[in-house]
C-alpha cells in the first residue's frame, strides 16, 4: 500500500511574523474589543454558575473540530469561561489573595507573549536577563539583603518557598555530609503557609516541619521558638531552617522578624521569610518599617502577583548570599556548559524555559513607580481597619482578631446563636453569597472552628462596598438560623 499523502502545509499567516503583522494586529484588536465589551457588561464578581454547569459547557466543545475563525472561537470562549468568570476588580470580590491588575503590567504581557523570550539563558533573552537581574537587585535592595544578594523570578510563592528550603537543606547537608536528613527540622509558625510542609515533603523530609505556637496577635512566639530550638539541640536534631511569615494568609500577621533573626544567628540556622503577602509593604513609605528585620534573612519570598498588583505569575525568591544558589545549579552541555562565562539565569532556577514575568514589574515601576504601588498597599490596609472599626459594636458580627494587613476573619452571630451555630452557618452563608453572584468571600478554620474571611486587595473598593457584603451575610445568616430554629 502506498503511504497516505502528507497533508498540505497549512497557511503560515497564523504565526507572529512581520509579513503577517496586520493579521496579528487585527486579531489582537478583535480580542481587545471582545474583552472591553465583556468588561462593560460585568455587574458583579461572579455570576454564580455551578461546577456541573461549567463542566457541561466545556465538555460540549469538540476539540477535534476547530472553528477556523477567531470571532467564533471568542464567542465560544465566553460561553465556556469568560461570561461567568470571577472578576478581581469588582469591589465585592473579597475572597482570596487575588488582586486587580495594573494596566502597565498588562501592557507588558502583550510583549512577553508575542516576543516569547525565555529567561534561562542570555542567548534566549539578551537584555531581558539584565532586566530580571536589575529587578532582583532592586527588590533585594528594598529588603536590605546586602551586597552579595541575588535571586530569581519564580512562578509563585509556593515555588519560591520550595527553592528557599532546598537551599537551606543543601547548605545543612553540605556543611555536615554525614548528617542523616531524617534529623533535619523546619520551624514555622502554626499559621504558616501549607507550601512549607508540602515543600518539605517534596524535599524528602516528610516529618521535618514543626509548628511553633503563635501569640495573641497570631505572630510566631519567639519565646516558644527559643524553647523549641533548645529542645532540638538537646535531642540531637538539626533545625535546618526557621520560616518567618511576613503576612499570614488568614490574619496577615507579621512574625517578629528581628527576634527570629537573633535566634537564627545564635543557632546558626537559615532564616527564610515568606513575604508572599506582606511583600507589598516593601513599596510602602508609611509601613515599610513593619518588615524591619527582613533584611537579616538568608532568603525571602516576594509575590508580586499579590500585593504588587501584577498578573499571575510574578514572584521572586531572593537570597542574602549569592553562592547559596549553587545548590540549584546544574550544567547542561546544550545550555550552560561548565567553563563558559555567558550570563545565565537557569543556574539559579528550578525551571528551565521561563517566562519574562519581570517585564510586568519593570513597566509598572517605569510608568507609575513604586510609591504608587505602596500607596495602594496602604489604602487596602486602611480599608481593612475602616471596616473593622465599623463592625465594632455590632452584635450580629464577630471578628476573630483585629486586622493586621488587609484581611478580616469574621462570622455572623445571629441573636441567640452559639459558637457552634455560627461555625455551621459559615459554609452556607459563603455559598449563598456566591450563588446569588453578588459577593465572594473565603472561609477558614481558627482553632478548629469555621470562620469567614475577606481579603481586601482592591484599592478601588470602599468600606461601604465591604460592609455591604457583611450586611448581606448577616441577613442571610440570620434567616438561615431562624429557619433552622423553627424546624428544630
Ligand atoms: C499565597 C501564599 C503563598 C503561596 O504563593 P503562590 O504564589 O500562591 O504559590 C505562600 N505563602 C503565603 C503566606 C501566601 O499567602
Amino acid at each position: 500500500m502506498p503511504p497516505p499523502p502528507s497533508p498540505a502545509l497549512p497557511p503560515l499567516h497564523h504565526f507572529f511574523h512581520p509579513a503577517h503583522a496586520h493579521k496579528y494586529a487585527a486579531t489582537v484588536r478583535l480580542g481587545l474589543d471582545h474583552l472591553v465589551s465583556t468588561l462593560g457588561r460585568v455587574t458583579g464578581p461572579a455570576t454564580g454558575r455551578t461546577p456541573e454547569d461549567a463542566d457541561r459547557r466545556v465538555a460540549a466543545v469538540d476539540l477535534d473540530h476547530p472553528l477556523g475563525d477567531a470571532a467564533a472561537a471568542l464567542e465560544e470562549m465566553s460561553r465556556v469561561w469568560l461570561d461567568d468568570t470571577v472578576w478581581f476588580h469588582e469591589p465585592r470580590y473579597a475572597a482570596h489573595l487575588n488582586c486587580p491588575v495594573l494596566v502597565p503590567a498588562l501592557l507588558a504581557e502583550l510583549f512577553i507573549a508575542a516576543v516569547n523570550p525565555s529567561l534561562d539563558t542570555f542567548d534566549q533573552s539578551v537584555g531581558a536577563t539584565f532586566v530580571e537581574r536589575a529587578l532582583v537587585d532592586w527588590t533585594a535592595g528594598r529588603v536590605g539583603l546586602g551586597p552579595r544578594a541575588d535571586g530569581v523570578f519564580t512562578s509563585g510563592g509556593s515555588q519560591s518557598n520550595l527553592q528557599a528550603l532546598q537551599l537551606a537543606r543543601d547548605r545543612a547537608l553540605t556543611r555536615d555530609p554525614g548528617l542523616d536528613p531524617a534529623r533535619l527540622r523546619v520551624l514555622v509558625s502554626q499559621d504558616g503557609h501549607f507550601s512549607v510542609a508540602k515543600s518539605a515533603r517534596l524535599l524528602g523530609l516528610p516529618d521535618a516541619v514543626l509548628g511553633v505556637p503563635v501569640d495573641a496577635d497570631r505572630r510566631m512566639d519567639p519565646a516558644a521558638l527559643a524553647r523549641t530550638l533548645d529542645q532540638l539541640r538537646d535531642l540531637g536534631l538539626v533545625p535546618m531552617a526557621v520560616v518567618g511569615t511576613a503576612g499570614t494568609t488568614d490574619f496577615g500577621a507579621i512574625d517578629p522578624l528581628a527576634d527570629l533573626a537573633d535566634l537564627c544567628a545564635r543557632h546558626d540556622t537559615w532564616l527564610h521569610v515568606d513575604a508572599s503577602y506582606g511583600g507589598g509593604l516593601l513599596a510602602s513609605r508609611r509601613d515599610r518599617h513593619r518588615l524591619d528585620g527582613v533584611g537579616r534573612a538568608d532568603s525571602v519570598t516576594v509575590d508580586f502577583h499579590k500585593t504588587w498588583f501584577q498578573p499571575v505569575s510574578a514572584s521572586a525568591v531572593l537570597v542574602r548570599e549569592r553562592d547559596d544558589l549553587r545548590h540549584v545549579t546544574w550544567h547542561a552541555d546544550y545550555l550552560n556548559p561548565r567553563g563558559t562565562d555567558r550570563p545565565d539565569q537557569v543556574g539559579k532556577s528550578l525551571q528551565t524555559t521561563r517566562r519574562f514575568d519581570a517585564l510586568k514589574l519593570w513597566l509598572t515601576l517605569r510608568i507609575i513607580g513604586a510609591d504608587t504601588v505602596g500607596a495602594y498597599v496602604d489604602s487596602v490596609t486602611d480599608l481593612a481597619h475602616d471596616v473593622a472599626d465599623a463592625v465594632e459594636g455590632r452584635p450580629e458580627l464577630e471578628l476573630a482578631a483585629p486586622p493586621q494587613l488587609s484581611t478580616l476573619v469574621w462570622r455572623v452571630r445571629p441573636r441567640g446563636s452559639t459558637p457552634e451555630d455560627a461555625s455551621a452557618l459559615v459554609p452556607r452563608v459563603r455559598q449563598a453569597l456566591y450563588d446569588r453572584g453578588g459577593a465572594m468571600v473565603a472561609a477558614t478554620k481558627v482553632d478548629g472552628a469555621a470562620w469567614l474571611k475577606v481579603t481586601l486587595l482592591n484599592p478601588m473598593a470602599t468600606a461601604d462596598d465591604v460592609l455591604g457584603i457583611l450586611d448581606d451575610a448577616v441577613v442571610l445568616g440570620t434567616r438561615m438560623h431562624r429557619d433552622r430554629a423553627e424546624v428544630a
